[in-house]
C-alpha cells in the first residue's frame, strides 16, 4: 500500500488533511494506495520550487541534462517488472501491455538522451556574406503537465521528458485515477539524485490542482492530455493569461477502413487491436470499422467470431487479452452508449455488457459490443468518442462514401486503412483528417521518435512526441556580423 505524497523541491512532503483512495479496478476490495488532496498552498510552494530552480538547471549543457535521463532509465529498467505490475494493477490493462507502456516511457528517456548531443538548432543563411545566421532555441521555464489515466506511466514521460531535456523545469499532476504509478516514477528522478525543485509533483484532482495549475500566471506552458471537453476549457483559459500557452492533446473517434480487396484476415485482426486492446480506452482506439459493402459480410462474421474469442479477467495473467473498465463512472457511461446504439437503429451483432460470475464480482469488467449501422450524419454514437470496448461496423459503397464517413466527427486523430492497392491508400492518406495514419496496421502502437497529434477537436496543432521540442522551447533568431563596417539585408543604405 503506497502512502501517497507530494514531491516539491526534491521532497517528499508530509501532507494532513483531506485524502483519496486508489483501488485497483480490477478488483475494488484492494487498496493500492492513499494520496493527498493537494490545495493553493501545495501549489504555490511547487511552482516556486520549479521557478527557482529553474535558472540553474537551464544553466547546465543539454548533455548534462541528457545525462540525467540515462541515470533514470537504468533505474527504470531496473525496475520494469515492478512499474508494470503496478500499472496493471491501478489502470487495469493486462500485463503484457503493461510492460509495452513502460518500454515506450523509457524509450521516451532514451530518445531524449539521444537527442542531447545530436543538432538542436539551424545555422541559416544571410543576403550578408559576413553575416552568420542562427535559429536558436530556449527554453521557456516552469511547464505544468496534466496527466490522464490510460497510460499513467508513459505519457508523463512524453510529456517530462522533452520539457526537461530543454531545460525547462515541470510541476507535474498526474491523473487522480493513477496517482501510484506517478509516484513511483518520480521517486525514481530523486534517486538519480535531479536537482531540488527540478520537477515536483502534486496529486489531486483535475477540477481543484488541475485548474489552478493552469490558472498560475508562472506556469507559461502547459502540457495537457485527457478528453476533449477539458481539454477545451485549458485553451479558453490559457487564452486569457499574457505569456501563456498550452499544447492539448486529446480525444479520437478513429477508424479502420477495410476495402474491397483487403486481406481479410488482416483486417479483422487489425480491428480487433485497435477496438479491444486496453479494452477500447486508448486516445488511439478504433470505434468504427468502416467497411466496404461487397466484403462487409465476410467481415463481419470473422470479426464477430474473433470478438466472441477475446478473454477478459485477471491483469497479472498474460494469457488474457484485456483487463477491466477504470472506474464505475465510465463503465455506466459505455453502457449508456451502448444503449443509445440500440437506440438509434444499431443492428447488434455482440450485445456486450458486464461480465457476471466469481472472477469479475469486483471488478468493472465489460465485454465486446459490437454493432452494424449504416452511415447516419445523425447519430452521436458515430460521432462521439466512447473509451470503452464499443464498436460500430459501418458499410460503405466505395472508397468516396468511405472518406465520406471517416471525415464526418468532430475528432481527427487517427485512421488505418486496410488495402492491397498503394492509390487507394495514397487516397486516404491525402483526403482523411487525422494527425497519426496507418496502411495494414491497427490504429494503436505509435512510436516516440514520430510527432504524434491529431487534428480538429483531437489537438491543438502542436504535435507531441517527438515534435514537442516546438512547444517547450522558444526559436530565436541570432545575427552575427564579420564585417568591420555595418552592411544591411535588403540593400538598405544608410548614409551618417
Ligand atoms: P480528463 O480530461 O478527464 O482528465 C485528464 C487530466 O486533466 C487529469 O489529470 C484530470 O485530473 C485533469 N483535469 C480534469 N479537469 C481539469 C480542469 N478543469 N483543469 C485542469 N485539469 C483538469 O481525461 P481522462 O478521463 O483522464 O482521460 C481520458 C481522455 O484522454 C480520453 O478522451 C482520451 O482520448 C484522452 N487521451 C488523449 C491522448 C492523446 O494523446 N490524444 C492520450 C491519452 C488519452
Amino acid at each position: 500500500m503506497i502512502q501517497g505524497k507530494n514531491f516539491i523541491r526534491g521532497e517528499f512532503v508530509e501532507k494532513k488533511g483531506e485524502s483519496f483512495e486508489k483501488r485497483n479496478p480490477a478488483n475494488i476490495d484492494e487498496l493500492l494506495g492513499v494520496f493527498p488532496h493537494s490545495d493553493q498552498n501545495d501549489i504555490e510552494k511547487a511552482v516556486e520550487a520549479a521557478r527557482l530552480a529553474y535558472p540553474q538547471w537551464r544553466a547546465l549543457s543539454r548533455i548534462g541534462r541528457g545525462e540525467y535521463l540515462d541515470n533514470l532509465v537504468q533505474i527504470l529498467k531496473r525496475d520494469k517488472e515492478e512499474l508494470s505490475v503496478l500499472v496493471a494493477k491501478e489502470q487495469g490493462k493486462n500485463i503484457t501491455e503493461a510492460r509495452a507502456e513502460v518500454t515506450e516511457g523509457i524509450h521516451m528517456f532514451q530518445y531524449q538522451f539521444g537527442l542531447s548531443r545530436m543538432p538542436f538548432g539551424e545555422v541559416v543563411s544571410s543576403e550578408i556574406e559576413e553575416k552568420d545566421s542562427f535559429m536558436r532555441r530556449k527554453p521557456k521555464g516552469v511547464i505544468g503537465v496534466i496527466t490522464p489515466w490510460n497510460f499513467p506511466f508513459a505519457i508523463p514521460t512524453w510529456l517530462i521528458g522533452p520539457s526537461l531535456l530543454e531545460g525547462n523545469t515541470v510541476v507535474f499532476k498526474p491523473s487522480k485515477e493513477t496517482p501510484c504509478v506517478a509516484q513511483k516514477l518520480v521517486e525514481a528522478f530523486k534517486e538519480v539524485g535531479i536537482p531540488p525543485g527540478v520537477i515536483n509533483m502534486l496529486h489531486g484532482s483535475g477540477e481543484r490542482v488541475g485548474t489552478l495549475l493552469v490558472r498560475h500566471p508562472k506556469i507559461v506552458v502547459v502540457l495537457f492530455t485527457g478528453s476533449a471537453e477539458v481539454g477545451q476549457q485549458i485553451r479558453r483559459v490559457s487564452a486569457e493569461i499574457p505569456d501563456k500557452m498550452c499544447a492539448c492533446e486529446m480525444g479520437g473517434k478513429n477508424a479502420v477502413i477495410v476495402l474491397d480487396d483487403a486481406d481479410m484476415e488482416l483486417a479483422v485482426n487489425a480491428s480487433i487491436i485497435s477496438a479491444f486492446k486496453t479494452s477500447g480506452q486508448r486516445c488511439t482506439a478504433a470505434s468504427r470499422l468502416i467497411v466496404h459493402k461487397d466484403v462487409v459480410k465476410e467481415f463481419q462474421k470473422r470479426f464477430v467470431e474473433v470478438a466472441k474469442r477475446i478473454t477478459i479477467g485477471d491483469t497479472l495473467d498474460p494469457d488474457n487479452f484485456a483487463g477491466p473498465v477504470i472506474n464505475e463512472t465510465q463503465m455506466n457511461k459505455i453502457l449508456r452508449y451502448n444503449e443509445l446504439a440500440k437506440e438509434e437503429g444499431a443492428e447488434v451483432l455482440l450485445d456486450g455488457g458486464r461480465l457476471k460470475g466469481p472472477q469479475y464480482a469486483k471488478g468493472y469488467f465489460l465485454s465486446p459490443f459490437v454493432y452494424r449501422m449504416e452511415p447516419n450524419p445523425k447519430s452521436v454514437v458515430l460521432k462521439e468518442e466512447v473509451f470503452g470496448p464499443h464498436v460500430a461496423i459501418i458499410p460503405v459503397k466505395d472508397l468516396e462514401q468511405a472518406l465520406e464517413v471517416h471525415n464526418d466527427t468532430e475528432y481527427g486523430l487517427v485512421v488505418s486503412v486496410i488495402t492491397e492497392d498503394c492509390r487507394k491508400a495514397r487516397e486516404i492518406r491525402e483526403r482523411c483528417e487525422y494527425g497519426l495514419g496507418y496502411v495494414n496496421l491497427p490504429t494503436i502502437g505509435a512510436e516516440v521518435h514520430l510527432p504524434f497529434g491529431g487534428v480538429k477537436k483531437s489537438g491543438t496543432g502542436l504535435p507531441s512526441a517527438s515534435t514537442l521540442i516546438d512547444v517547450v522551447t522558444h526559436r530565436t533568431a541570432w545575427t552575427v556580423n564579420h564585417a568591420r563596417e555595418i552592411k544591411m539585408a535588403q540593400g538598405l543604405k544608410v548614409k551618417l
